[in-house]
Formats: C-alpha cells, sequence, structure tokens
C-alpha cells in the first residue's frame, strides 16, 4: 500500500483530463486548460504524508526532560482528505502525553499530525495512528489524542449536515488505565 515514489503527474493530469469530460465538461476550454495540472500538483501535496515516514519527520529533536508532567499542544490545525469519497475533512487535533525523561519539540507533534492527515483518511485511524507514533517515538507513559473535524462529504452532499463536527479520541498507557490522568487531559483539552 506505501508507494513511496512521487505520484506520475503526467499520468494523473491525463486522468483528470478525462475526469472532467466524463462530467461534461470541456477541457479544452480557457479555464479549465491548467486544471488538470493544478489538480496533479495539489494531490501530490495533499497526500505527501504517503511518502513521508517518523524518522524524518521528527528528525532526532528529543529533549531530556526530568520531570514527568503532562505535555499538550492544542488547537493542531489539520487538513484531510476521506478515504470514501476523497473529499476534505478538517479541525484541529489535541495532542497531550506524560514523558518518560524524553520529551518531542513542539513543532514535532504538529508535523507528525500533518504526516498522517496528508494521506486518505477516516478520523478514527487518524486519531489512533498519531497516537501509537506519538507514544513510540516518545516512550511516553500515556498519550492522549483528540480531534475535532468538519467532513465536507457529510456537509455538501448526503445528508447536509451543516454544522456537525466529529469528536475522535484516542488513549494509551496511562491516559488508557488511569481514570485520574484520562480526565484530566480531558478536561484541559476542552
Ligand atoms: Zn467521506
Amino acid at each position: 500500500m506505501k508507494k513511496t515514489k512521487e505520484p506520475n503527474q503526467k499520468k494523473i493530469q491525463a486522468l483528470v483530463r478525462e475526469l472532467l469530460a466524463e462530467l461534461g465538461e470541456d477541457p479544452d476550454r480557457e479555464g479549465l486548460l491548467k486544471t488538470p495540472e493544478r489538480v496533479a500538483k495539489s494531490l501530490a501535496f495533499l497526500t505527501r504524508g504517503y511518502r513521508q515516514n517518523i524518522k524524518s519527520v521528527v528528525n532526532g529533536a528529543y529533549f531530556e526532560s526530568g520531570t514527568n508532567h503532562m505535555v499538550i499542544l492544542k488547537d493542531i490545525e489539520l487538513y484531510s482528505l476521506c478515504e470514501h469519497h476523497m473529499l476534505p475533512f478538517f479541525g484541529k487535533a489535541a495532542i497531550g502525553y506524560i514523558a518518560n525523561g524524553k520529551v518531542l519539540g513542539v513543532s514535532k507533534l504538529a508535523r507528525i499530525v500533518d504526516m498522517y492527515a496528508r494521506r486518505l483518511q477516516i478520523q478514527e485511524r487518524m486519531t489512533e495512528e498519531i497516537a501509537s507514533a506519538v507514544m513510540a517515538e516518545t516512550g511516553a507513559e500515556g498519550v492522549g489524542v483528540v480531534i475535532n473535524a468538519r467532513h465536507l462529504c457529510m456537509s455538501m452532499r448526503g445528508v447536509e449536515k451543516q454544522n456537525s463536527v466529529m469528536t475522535t479520541s484516542a488513549v494509551l498507557g496511562s491516559f488508557r488505565n488511569d481514570a485520574k490522568v484520562r480526565e484530566e487531559f480531558l478536561s484541559l483539552v476542552k
């Protein structure tokens, strides 16, 4: 499944051109002439997470930490594409963890979110993937991730629930086993 090679731009351009024609458009009209090229470029960007890996994203940016307090980063913006419709979903993530002597640079948490968001996703899986990655990279004693996101596949089509926001959470280690820790996290990210 994992494709580390850059997608073939020419191939995607040809497919987009075909798609436009099939949808009833004229791919040769002025406004659409460069659309296949733009779509191909934008899709490569929006799926670049497939071509990243956790080692290169984190890049050894750890710091020693003597105390085992809860570290929380909130309001991490995320933009992803749902794998069912390839339509955007977007919102904010909050990550908390209790370090075990090792903390990650703050920007790295945001980059981990980005790496998993820039793929075709479902929100539930993405939430778990981020939690597991933070756990594995930091060796934390516990990790919690909460994501609130709005799905355009819900707002624009079908049920047209314009304003519904989906919330998902994943808790690992002490965040899962210790109700007090979990409550502290959930109250801090509210
Ligand atoms: Zn969808």
